[in-house]
């Protein structure tokens, strides 16, 4: 592998993390990482969040500035990849020569999904992925500035929680009944729905944008519940992989770009990883794509040990965390929002930890304002076992002493032996 040269498209969370995985197995070939955007990578948490506030002017960088002429990474930034060849194995550059690749990494991540209605090209109607959406959107939070939000997901609640706090006067826009339902169900739902409230948001369940309307610019935005003022509109209604590489190179698709749990794609030396990425999930036996910081960060280095040549299978649980006002909370696991909820603590007062569950088993918690739990939670889901839910529920009994720990390494490693590509958790998730 030595003289061979992997070349990564997408220079962010996963591309930069897969460039160190590759360096940490070893690979002393050529690494070229291209990006489009013209920053070094960067996270994008804080987008929505203190960046967005104003509270941090600095990004959040993957790595610091020399890290990549350190470990030999060429860092090809405001560099468009626009078409591949897997027959002569190139990537075309927009106004460049076609680069070779032995190894092919696709980290093309995610774009918003826009709105096509009467009005959705005035100006003052953003969408936010990255720092210069983000930046163009907070130079316009101020105090008073109407702002209305369509989508209570988790970028559209960040979004209205952070205008809020700004001093916006924030609408949130939600065709079903609370926040982020698909994901929590309603009654979880109803504790993000009562905090917006509480903190002054109009949040408006059960309605429908139809049309913005306004000269130039949108001054207001046509609804099913009527017509709301805007100063400023953000539309937060979901991402979608940004595929079109994939389809150019001939890869199947399918909710993204399916992989192994190695990060293999179907087409010969290309791996794909982070938020476009559909992979089988050893743990789960299926597979799932996950939209998350830490699936980015964690995979992705998993695939450039992959790419490596080290064998590797990636089956870290989906983690993901979320900050709004003073709530803080983080989810481990992958369950829908209309599995069975038991929980442990007061939902009330927003210091609780909600399990979701199936057929008795745990397959997804969320500790909320509570900390340091994550991992035992991490260990009732891996240990398949049907739980006790009143011990669940029970904020007396240690979490620890829940799952059977014989049973639950017995299980796991079961579930090991008859995962494919299976050799060990090689670098899924270290270093961190
Ligand atoms: C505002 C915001 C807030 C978020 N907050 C949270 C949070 O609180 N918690 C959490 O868990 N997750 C959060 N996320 C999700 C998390 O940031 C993503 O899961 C993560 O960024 C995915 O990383 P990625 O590298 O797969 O893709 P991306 O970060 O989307 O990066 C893909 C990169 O590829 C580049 N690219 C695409 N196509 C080409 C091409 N043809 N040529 C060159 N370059 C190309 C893009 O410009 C981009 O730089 C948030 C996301 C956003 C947008």
């Amino acid at each position: 592998m030595s003289e061979e040269r992997i070349v990564i498209v997408g220079a962010s969370l996963a591309g930069a993390r897969a460039a160190e995985g590759a360096r940490d197995a070893g690979f002393e070939g050529e690494i070229l990482l291209i990006g489009e955007e013209p920053d070094d990578p960067y996270e994008r948490p804080p987008l929505s969040k203190d960046y967005l506030r104003g509270e941090k002017d600095q990004l959040t960088w993957v790595h610091d500035a020399g890290y990549y002429g350190e470990r030999g990474i060429d860092l090809r930034l405001s560099t468009f990849v626009s078409g591949i060849d897997p027959s002569s194995r190139t990537v075309q550059l927009d106004g460049a020569n076609p680069e070779p690749y032995d190894r092919l990494l696709l980290a093309t991540g995610c774009e918003p999904v826009s709105l096509d209605l009467p009005g959705s090209g005035l100006s003052g109607i953003h969408y936010l992925r990255s720092v210069a959406d983000s930046a163009a959107l907070r130079d316009q939070l101020g105090e008073g500035t109407r702002v209305v939000v369509v989508g209570a997901g988790w970028i559209g609640s960040e979004v209205a929680a952070s205008a809020r706090q700004k001093g916006c006067e924030v609408v949130l826009i939600e065709p079903r009944e609370v926040p982020l339902q698909t994901v929590l169900g309603t009654r979880l739902g109803g504790v993000y729905r009562d905090l917006h409230i509480e903190h002054g948001v109009d949040y408006k369940s059960g309605t429908k944008v139809e049309a913005f309307l306004g000269e130039d610019r949108v001054t207001s935005v046509g609804t099913t519940a009527g017509e709301i003022p805007a100063d400023l509109v953000v539309v937060g209604i979901g991402a979608t992989p940004r595929t079109g590489l994939a389809q150019l190179a001939g890869l199947e698709l399918n909710d993204g770009v399916p992989v192994d749990a190695g990060m293999r794609t179907e087409g010969e030396c290309i791996y794909a990883a982070g938020d476009i990425a559909n992979q089988y999930h050893p743990f789960y036996g299926e597979r799932i794509r996950v939209e998350h910081w830490a699936n980015a960060r964690r995979q992705g280095y998993a695939a450039g040990r992959s790419m490596a040549g080290e064998e590797t299978f990636y089956d870290d649980l989906p983690y993901f965390f979320s900050d709004q006002y003073d709530l803080g909370m983080e989810y481990i696991g992958h369950a829908e929002g209309s599995d069975e909820v038991v929980i442990r603590g007061d939902a009330e007062s927003r210091e609780f930890i909600a399990f979701w569950l199936r057929e008795g088993r745990v397959l997804a918690g969320m500790n909320v304002n509570v900390w340091d739990v994550n991992e035992r939670i991490g260990d009732l889901i891996r240990s398949k076992q049907a739980i006790d839910t009143a011990a669940l529920a029970d904020p007396e009994t240690d979490l620890a002493t829940i799952a059977d720990p014989v049973q639950a390494a017995a299980d796991e490693a079961d579930s090991r032996s008859g995962a494919s590509h299976s050799a060990g958790r090689a670098g899924g998730t270290s270093p961190e």
